[in-house]
């Protein structure tokens, strides 16, 4: 009997799965593995929020394998060494697995093929199932990567995509295989976090496409509509694939689909940055010479960033909206993360790292290529822009209930005075528990600017 392994990682899912789909037509019975890399728990990567979104994916993931005759078979340790010990056991003569972009999901790649060469195994690696476009298809002449989205964006749209890979109607898997349980959902989560798992990701899509995409455009920067798909932890865990993600939007058309999926073209993007600069996930991708508050001198803007009580209200709404769903609104993202690298002039690994211990789809190209976007040391052609919260709040909040929502302490203030509480005078002002703000905006931006020498 032939027999494959597909190890899953990033892509949790049955539909759209191109290595499983290969796997199956090569084999007698296929081995749906994976493993729970003890690296990367000693990378302290996994938080409770994504650990939780992980174990209703993989749990999801086993039911669909069931209904399709197989099941998922769970292991935890070094990926090399549980693959290479699958592989012993059932003499399988090939591993499938979708290419990763991170350093760390290259290294596991080339210890999996060095580990599998021994035993006369082939390592199939598998592209467009973590990205739509593999990272280093696309390149400028003589470069090895896009540094500017404008015309990477032009090229990706030109490229032709893969068909959508229909899901196996049924899988064998080889008997006698041993499985740990499927891990369980742990505690300390936020209590607003989104249920994980394909058939949850999956109907989150057919929910987007046919009642939200339509307003996307118009509404995608509107923080009180909150419009947007929210399907970023199925595309983090590959729950939903962005292949079949952009076909579906571009069938439903118009210029909500079309502002999505450039979007997805973002991704891909920042996923091509770091596949050619994994260095970039911890060191300036672009320095400007900045010299960080310390930590010890900004510790105490840095906690009241943390926990939402800058006194600045969008930002804290954006903060405390962080740590109730694990997930925050881009325009939050970007106005939490330009106020704490240009206001508060800390260090943007300090907000990556708090982001990622919270956010369900927090995932180390995005967050940190968008984290040092709006810290002016990524891909930003503008790397000096500040965004005004309270201008943006103004325009991105018009009517502040993105504000009252998530700061009570000002649900008493109506209309746009929710965002400068600082207006109120005497009895008004002293009826809101609410703080002053951690720093007058004027001299966060004039720090800022000497700082980056543009006095
Ligand atoms: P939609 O607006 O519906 O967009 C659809 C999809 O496109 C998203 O799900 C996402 O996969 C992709 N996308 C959208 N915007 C971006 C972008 N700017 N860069 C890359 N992909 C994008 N996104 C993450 O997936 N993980 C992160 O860890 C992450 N950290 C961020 C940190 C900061 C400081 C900023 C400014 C942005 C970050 N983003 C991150 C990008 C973006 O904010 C989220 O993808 C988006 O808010 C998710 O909501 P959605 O799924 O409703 O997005």
């Amino acid at each position: 009997m032939r027999v494959r392994v597909v190890l899953f990682t990033s892509d949790l899912r049955v539909h759209d799965h191109p290595p499983l789909r290969a796997a199956l037509d090569a084999a007698d019975a296929v081995v749906p593995l994976f493993v729970r890399d003890t690296g990367i728990t000693a990378t302290g990567f996994p938080a409770p929020n994504r650990e939780a979104f992980l174990a209703d994916c993989l749990s999801d993931l086993d039911a669909a394998l069931r209904e399709r005759g197989g099941r998922l078979v769970v292991r935890s340790g070094d990926v090399a060494d549980e693959v290479a010990k699958v592989v012993a056991e059932t003499g399988a003569d090939a591993v499938h697995v979708a290419g990763g972009v991170s350093a760390y999901a290259q290294r596991r790649e080339d210890r999996l093929r060095a580990a599998l060469r021994d035993g006369g195994c082939d390592l199939v690696v598998h592209d467009a199932v973590v990205t739509c476009v593999p990272p280093g298809a696309l390149t400028p002449t003589g470069r090895d990567h896009f540094a500017v989205f404008t015309p990477y964006h032009r090229h990706w749209s030109a490229q032709p995509l893969r068909a959508v890979v229909r899901a196996p109607r049924a899988i064998t898997v080889p008997d006698g295989i041993g499985s740990e349980p499927l891990p369980q959902r742990p505690a300390g989560t936020s209590p607003g976090l989104a249920q994980g798992g394909e058939r949850a990701g999956r109907a989150r899509l057919t929910a987007w496409l046919r009642s939200g995409i339509a307003g996307y455009e118009d509404g995608h920067d509107d923080l009180a509509g909150d419009v947007t798909s929210r399907l970023s932890p199925d595309l983090h865990f590959g729950t939903v694939g962005p292949v079949e993600a952009v076909h579906r939007a571009a069938a439903a058309g118009g210029p909500g689909a079309e502002a999505f999926v450039r979007q997805l073209a973002w991704r891909d993007f920042h996923h091509q940055v770091l596949a050619a600069r994994p260095a970039a996930a911890h060191d300036d991708y672009r320095a400007q010479g900045d010299h960080w508050r310390s930590a010890a001198a900004a510790r105490h803007d840095i906690e009241a960033w943390q926990e939402g009580r800058t006194g600045i209200p969008v930002v804290d709404a954006a903060m405390r909206q962080l740590r109730h769903e694990g997930w925050m609104h881009n325009r939050g993202r970007l106005l939490a993360a330009s106020f704490l690298t240009k206001t508060l002039y800390v260090d943007w690994r300090v907000g990556a790292r708090h982001f990622l211990s919270l956010l369900v789809d927090g995932d180390v190209a995005n967050n940190q290529l968008n984290w040092q976007w709006m810290a002016g040391t990524g891909t930003d052609s503008r790397p000096n822009r500040v965004l005004n919260p309270v201008t943006q709040g103004k325009r991105y909040d018009p009517d502040g209930g993105y504000v009252r929502r998530w700061v009570p302490e000002l649900a008493g203030l109506s209309g746009a005075a929710v965002h400068e509480p600082w207006k109120l005078t005497g009895l008004d002002r002293a009826a809101y528990d609410y703080p002053d703000p951690v720093v007058e905006l004027a001299d966060g931006l004039a720090r800022f600017r000497a700082a980056r020498g543009l006095n």
